[in-house]
């Protein structure tokens, strides 16, 4: 996602590398950056280099030195045992308080941007381009919720008759457990635990296999920003370890979840399952996200959109373009003008400035994505178009960017996870029915359209089944308090991450009515 609802409104200033000992009494600011590290963003997916002030600075910074291991099956239950424990002096703490160490936690972290940025490279292969919009989404998160938060202590005095007092108020609902994913290993990471946080609960935040690194370091922002050690606890190590030691566990009030939809709906299964109450499970899970273009939209416009939605962060986002749907009459002009823009895309390591396209998160990933294309070609599948990957051919982390037609015009059947996008065409007369199409798919996380037709924009809006509707745009980057993001059907169940309404979920409702 891109910056940013709160750097809109917040200081303008971000400094880059301060040496902050105590966040709270922070008296180190004394650089400043400006407030975009690298200058404006140009071409293709890549930086302008030459207006790069910054990049020597982000260069210099080190990977933060973070050590892992995994966590046990006992060793998640004790966690479990002293989440439970400081559940009521947090809850008590008040709203307040929790809000002000969240924004403590936002000022720690920007101030260690460019080191963020190298661990997101190092560990989870984020460009430089990827890892300063997670970090400064990650800090949207932290102070959107705080903001949000900051009013929610308040008891509301509600209308009765004569003789009797009602009250209204909300509060923690007790150990949240935090599970996500590798692709946001920072940013949906932090939104998860700092909304479960800031609304009273204590947490036990589970970082992706592929990066406990990323969330140790996070989560040790946290502490240093003031949240109490048994309040937030990381859990690295093994999912199904630790989801089945802990999710049995009547003593598990909700679940925060980001991830594939087999392991929401295996998820779901066990909370429901346990003795004890009804858990909360927010599931956020992915998508076969479509865009249509009909002959009237813009070609230049729709390349470089197709190009940054299907292959920005090597396709490796939840709300990466998966399916083209082109009109008939403009498919091949289009498609050729798609494949000159894949020849430009720069194949490279995360940690280079100039790269567009780094690798997937890792061999075993990319594995899966070339057994899917074998499977696709042995089928009739035609390749249309693919990035050459030069040297990094040798790398089994490196999957290229590609475009294919399935065989028979068909849809593909599974959200492919990495840089294949897949084209499909439809006649003139077939919006609807490509709309219908797209929504039999069952997901309903992204969609786009590019058209110049106001009826066309607003049949699709109405009609597609997606919780983020993008028009003659790309549908990546939604920014935390502008776009809030999150889809439904097999993509999810709500509500919004940076929405109005996120917090709702991990806060319980009290009412006292007094007889005077
Ligand atoms: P995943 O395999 O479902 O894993 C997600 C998280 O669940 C990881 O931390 C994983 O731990 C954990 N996990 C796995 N099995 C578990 C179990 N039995 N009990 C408890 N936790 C378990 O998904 P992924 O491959 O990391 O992420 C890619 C998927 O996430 C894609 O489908 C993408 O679309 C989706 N996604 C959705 C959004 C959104 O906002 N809608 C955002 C980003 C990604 P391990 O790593 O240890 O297996």
């Amino acid at each position: 996602a891109n910056s940013s609802f709160v750097h809109q409104i917040a200081d303008d200033d971000i400094p880059v590398g301060a040496i902050c000992q105590d966040p709270l009494n922070d008296t180190s600011r004394a650089m400043h950056a400006p407030h975009d590290l690298f200058g404006a963003r140009t071409n293709s997916l890549g930086f302008d280099l030459d207006r790069a002030p910054h990049l020597a600075r982000v260069q210099a910074a080190k990977v933060p030195a973070v050590t892992t291991v995994d966590t046990s099956a006992s060793e998640a239950r004790a966690a479990l045992d002293r989440a439970h424990g400081a559940f009521g002096s947090w809850n008590e703490a008040g709203f307040e308080t929790r809000s002000q160490i969240l924004l403590a936690a936002a000022d720690l972290l920007e101030s260690h941007t460019a080191e963020a940025m190298q661990l997101l490279a190092d560990e989870g292969g984020r460009v430089l381009a990827d890892g300063l919009s997670e970090v400064r989404e990650a800090v949207d998160f932290l102070r959107y919720y705080a903001m949000q938060a900051a009013t929610m202590g308040a008891v509301k005095v509600l209308p009765g008759p004569t003789g009797e007092d009602n009250h209204y108020w909300v509060e923690g609902k007790g150990v949240f457990l935090a599970i996500a994913p590798w692709n946001f290993p920072l940013a949906i990471f932090l939104g998860q635990v700092s909304a479960a946080l800031v609304s009273g609960n204590t947490v036990l935040a589970k970082p992706a296999e592929a990066t406990p690194r990323t969330g140790l370091w996070a989560v040790g922002l946290l502490h240093q920003a003031g949240v109490p050690h048994d309040v937030l606890q990381c859990l690295p190590g093994e999912g199904p370890v630790i989801g089945d030691a802990l999710l049995g566990d009547s003593r598990i009030a909700g679940v925060a979840f980001t991830g594939s939809t087999a392991t929401a709906k295996r998820i779901n299964i066990q909370l429901a399952q346990r003795d004890g109450p009804i858990a909360t499970l927010i599931a956020e899970t992915g998508g076969i996200n479509a865009m249509v273009v009909d002959s009237s939209a813009l070609p230049e416009q729709v390349t470089r959109d197709v190009i940054a939605g299907a292959f920005q962060s090597a396709g490796q986002r939840c709300s990466a373009l998966r399916v083209l749907c082109l009109q008939e009459d403009i498919a091949d002009a289009q498609i050729e003008m798609l494949t000159g823009a894949m020849q430009e895309l720069r194949i490279g390591q995360a940690s280079d400035p100039a790269t567009d396209v780094g690798p997937m998160i890792d061999a075993k990933a990319a594995g899966g994505i070339r057994q899917y294309l074998s499977a696709i070609d042995a089928n009739g599948a035609q390749r249309l178009a693919e990035t050459p990957l030069g040297v990094f051919g040798d790398d089994p982390r490196y999957v290229a960017p590609q475009m294919w037609r399935l065989a028979d015009n068909a849809m593909p059947d599974r959200e492919v996870f990495g840089p294949v996008l897949h084209i499909v065409t439809y006649q003139s007369n077939q919006l609807q029915a490509t709309i219908e199409r797209i929504n039999d798919l069952g997901f309903a996380l992204t969609a786009g359209i590019h058209t110049r037709s106001d009826l066309r924009q607003a049949q699709f809006a109405r009609s597609i089944h997606a919780g983020n509707v993008y028009v003659n745009r790309n549908q990546i980057g939604a920014v935390v308090g502008s776009q809030p993001f999150g889809g439904h059907g097999l993509s999810g169940t709500g509500p919004k991450a940076g929405g109005p309404l996120y917090l709702t979920r991990f806060i319980q409702e009290r009412t006292q009515s007094t007889d005077t």
